[in-house]
């Protein structure tokens, strides 16, 4: 079975002090590794048992048990690739552009997602994704991801308590503010930006090169 708990992209203390080890260690080691183990408990015997993370999650019901531990399993190794130690700050390369061009600044790109993370009523996620030719801040509650949609998730942060409270306490909007200016990847938005646009290429390539061999 491939379904396993990915490493931490970083040493659990990478992230002091805006994020803790014991917050880390928790986090990781506890939480997401439970939501991999219940996906593979959940699978087990299935003909999903093969299948990839992602196919899992696309695949599965929304709000079913399997949905739930599938995707949250899928958003917590996305979410750790959105962080790195040394982060945050302006935005580079054509995630900065398409930001611009979206919210006009990069102040009120922050507000808005400050807002949107801020205002996810209990628990979920808010995401900056790439919704055809541009980009957008969206959240999810509970496990839910763009990932079952057509808009491709471009950087995400975890706004269920687990993630700040041992950190924070109540405080999510200091959370969402450390993860703006000292944590956020961009360098793994662009990523997910340049993979999108490939994908679209081969999308777009597609039928031509099925008609060629026709
Ligand atoms: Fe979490």
């Amino acid at each position: 079975m491939s379904l396993i708990l990915p490493p931490l992209p970083y040493a659990l203390d990478a992230l002091e002090p805006h994020i803790s080890r014991r917050t880390l260690a928790a986090h990781h080691g506890h939480h997401h590794a439970a939501y991999v183990e219940k996906t593979r408990a959940l699978v087990r015997n299935t003909p999903l048992e093969s299948a990839s993370l992602d196919e899992i999650v696309r695949s599965s019901t929304q709000a079913t048990p399997l949905f739930n531990a599938a995707a949250q399993a899928w958003n917590h190794a996305f979410y750790w690739q959105c962080m790195r130690p040394g982060g945050g700050g302006e935005a580079q390369g054509t995630v900065a552009k398409l930001i611009k061009d979206q919210f006009g600044s990069r102040s009120a790109f922050s507000q808005q997602f400050v807002t949107a993370a801020g205002d996810q009523f209990g628990s979920g996620w808010a995401w900056l994704v790439l919704d055809g030719s541009r980009v957008r801040i969206i959240n999810t509650p509970n496990a839910e991801t763009p990932l079952t949609t057509t808009q491709v998730p471009l950087l995400t942060i975890d706004v269920w308590e687990h993630a700040y409270y041992l950190d924070y306490q109540h405080r999510r909007l200091d959370y969402i503010a450390a993860f703006l200016t000292h944590l956020v990847n961009w360098d793994f938005a662009n990523h997910n930006m340049s993979l999108a646009t490939k994908t679209d290429v081969a999308r777009e390539a597609e039928p031509s090169a099925r008609s060629l061999r026709r």
